[in-house]
């Protein structure tokens, strides 16, 4: 019989194991939103496409670079290019060059993990309660609603440190890495604008603001251009400080504060939503030295992977989650 595994999350971490699992062991996939991506998702809201977690990402090592060529080829990954601003209050904008290049999934970020998913069992708007006690050698897993989802040999988290800590609880040791790993929040603004854009960047930097980042969200190969969609990011400190705020006064806020930085009257906006990722960017990036191995209990059979092994970043989780589906294999 063959090995049954549960993942649980289904961000690029989560697939990356299971596309690499599935054909070796019976994987199943919980996912607790409706759709695939986990932090690397689109929103299609009224017509309008937004990548309101991972913006693009870049490739380094030559793992990567080989699977992302079959994607290129296909046109599934393509390149983001055009002109990158810094942009501060009361100064001249300024060009930024980007030295390497700067992908993105077409036709939306999330496009990658669906792709990744194909052939896969997947239960979505499924979320895991934290484990009970093992039955003999199984692990039973139950949903929040208390229903049994049942029964696998390995249970494996991608979901953020304080999620995956919550789920498995005491059968954490005390010295796990993955309990001093922490990851900052960060808010998302989605503006959907009639009109093009009229500007010539497409992304812009931002210093000295609350906001950290704009993109021209559909500015990015294979998005609608007649209208605009825009993308702003906040810094993480003070999404930290503002985690608990209501939406509609940090909305109002980041709203005015975006009119002024870009020069827009956002009262034409056709949409405008906040979303709120309390679990977005690692604190502290780890450098080779530093890096976290995966948390695998061979006598468990309990399993973990995310950025908190190394750096939020799509490459970086997808060679970590390559890393741990070796252990397993
Ligand atoms: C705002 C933002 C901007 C970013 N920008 C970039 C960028 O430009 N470039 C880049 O390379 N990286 C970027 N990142 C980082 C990158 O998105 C992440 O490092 C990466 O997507 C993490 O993938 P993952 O699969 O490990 O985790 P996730 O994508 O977080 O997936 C975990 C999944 O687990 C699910 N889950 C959690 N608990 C449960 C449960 N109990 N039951 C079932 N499911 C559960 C969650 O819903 C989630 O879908 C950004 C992240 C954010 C938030």
């Amino acid at each position: 019989m063959k090995k049954r595994i549960a993942i649980i999350g289904a961000g690029i971490g989560g697939l990356t194991l299971a596309s690499r699992l599935h054909s070796k062991a019976e994987v199943t996939v919980f996912e607790k939103s409706r759709g695939l991506g986990g932090r690397m998702s689109t929103r299609q809201a009224e017509g309008f496409s937004f990548d309101h977690g991972t913006q693009f990402f870049t490739a380094r090592v030559p793992e990567f670079k080989q699977f992302l060529s079959t994607h290129l080829s296909s046109g599934l990954v393509q390149e983001w290019a055009g002109k990158v601003i810094t942009l501060e209050k009361g100064k001249k904008e300024e060009k930024r060059i980007w030295f390497e290049p700067h992908y993105v999934c077409v036709p939306g970020m999330n496009f990658l993990c669906k792709k990744l998913a194909e052939g896969i069992s997947i239960r979505l708007n499924c979320e895991i309660a934290p484990l009970r006690a093992k039955a003999g050698k199984e692990w039973q897993l139950f949903d929040k609603e208390n229903n049994s989802q049942g029964a696998f040999d390995l249970v494996i988290s991608t979901a953020p440190p304080a999620q995956t800590i919550r789920l498995f609880d005491s059968f954490l040791s005390v010295d796990a890495g993955i309990r001093q790993e922490k990851l900052l929040a960060c808010f998302a603004l989605m503006i959907g604008l009639p009109q093009s854009w009229r500007h010539s960047w497409i992304a812009a930097k931002v210093k000295q603001s609350p906001i950290e980042w704009i993109a021209v969200n559909s500015s990015k190969p294979g998005r609608n251009q007649e209208h605009t969609a825009l993308v702003v990011q906040t810094e993480n400190s003070w999404a930290e400080a503002h985690v608990e705020e209501d939406l509609t006064v940090a909305t109002k806020f980041l709203r005015e504060e975006m009119e002024s930085l870009v020069g827009l009257d956002l009262g034409g906006a056709s949409y405008i939503s906040l979303h709120r990722w309390r679990y977005a960017l690692l604190e502290k990036a780890h450098d080779d030295e530093s890096r976290e191995m995966p948390f695998f209990d061979r006598e468990l059979q309990l399993a973990s992977v995310g950025d908190w092994c190394a750096r939020s970043r799509i490459e970086d989780v997808w060679l970590e989650a390559n890393y741990l589906a070796d252990l397993v294999l």
